[in-house]
């Protein structure tokens, strides 16, 4: 190739020494053969000091073993190589200067390793560039965030913070899922609170509104924590009780049943009496659907309704 002009020649350098991007070189014996000026900033290392000398002496926090075998990698293959933020925030511990950082405290950084080959075609240094890319990172991150907490919410039950209809459908099919395949037990309790519309009409919509945040978080802190909580309708609720026979969901029900009966809800210096039927239901290897123990735990509902209510009530 021929010599390129003096003209282009100082541009390439003035380019290098002036871009925002970080560019340095190494030889085959990890001495530093290049270190523009946006190395010198962020290290606060000038490069008439790092010039000549072993990069790894010189900088201590490298991570020493994956850079020299990335290095050493470019000069035996010949290949470009290339780390990424995602996998490695960053190579060197430089701190960045943005005022808005989402707790970020190094710059992340995106590396690219390039063979400088001779006119033979071997490799004799291997430059390095490093791109500032905490912007990116930090913003990545936040979607993420933004995502899993968006995700979460579309779960939830605006008024209780439970489980939605929903999501609580999802688990119970889950469930049936595994005990059709790997066997053991399956419960459902539906709770459904009893002459709620005469909460609402006597102490007004808010307090039936406090009522059922109440109810909800007394349930949920009653069961355990492999059981999961859904609200499925307006006064309604259901608890997916794994590794539960019916027995054992008969105690669990029983006793919800007692203690929402036994203890009033406190709504604006008055206490309100809240009573709940349930009907439960066992999953059975002659179901073949899901519904199938919804269905089940549905008609006991309704007996312990039409049983005088504030009871619970198998299903088959
Ligand atoms: P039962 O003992 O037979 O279950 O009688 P009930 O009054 O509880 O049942 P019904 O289905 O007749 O009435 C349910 C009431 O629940 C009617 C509805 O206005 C009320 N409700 C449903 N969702 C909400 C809610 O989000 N907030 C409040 N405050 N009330 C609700
Ligand atoms: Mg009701
Ligand atoms: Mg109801």
């Amino acid at each position: 190739m021929d010599a390129l002009p003096p003209a282009v020649t100082s541009l390439l350098d003035f380019l290098i020494d002036r871009i925002n991007i970080g560019i340095f070189a190494v030889n085959r014996n990890m001495e530093c053969t290049l270190w523009n000026r946006f190395m010198e900033s962020h290290s606060g290392v000038a490069s008439a000091s790092v010039l000549c000398k072993n990069l790894f002496q010189f900088f201590d926090e490298l991570p020493h073993k994956i850079l020299y075998h990335k290095i050493n990698s470019v000069f035996i293959l010949k290949n470009f190589a290339f780390t990424s933020w995602e996998q490695r925030p960053y190579l060197f511990k430089f701190r960045h200067h943005r005022p808005v950082t989402g707790g970020v405290e190094y710059m992340y950084q995106d590396c690219t390793f390039i063979p400088l080959k001779d006119p033979a075609g071997e490799v004799q240094q291997v430059c390095v560039t490093l791109i500032d890319v905490t912007d990116t990172a930090v913003y990545q991150k936040m979607m993420k965030e933004a995502m899993t907490s968006l995700a979460e919410a579309s779960n939830r039950d605006g008024l209780t913070g439970i489980y939605n209809r929903r999501c609580i459908e999802e688990v119970i099919m889950k469930e049936c899922q595994r005990v059709q395949r790997y066997g053991g037990t399956l419960s459902l309790a539906f709770i459904d609170l009893d002459r709620f519309k005469e909460i609402n009409d006597t102490y007004g919509h808010l307090a039936g509104d406090d009522v059922l945040r109440i109810t909800s978080t007394f349930l949920n802190e009653s069961l355990r924590q492999i059981d999961a909580l859904g609200r499925y309708g307006g006064e309604e609720f259901v608890a997916v009780l794994p590794a539960t026979d019916i027995e054992g969901a008969y105690i669990v029900a029983e006793r919800l049943c007692r203690r929402l009966a036994d203890i009033p809800v406190h709504h604006n210096e008055i206490d309100i009496r809240v009573t709940a039927s349930v009907g439960i239901a066992e999953w059975q290897p002659t179901m073949s659907r899901y519904e199938d123990l919804i269905k089940a735990a549905d008609q006991a509902l309704y007996q312990a309704k039409a049983d005088g209510r504030n009871c619970v009530r198998r299903g088959t």
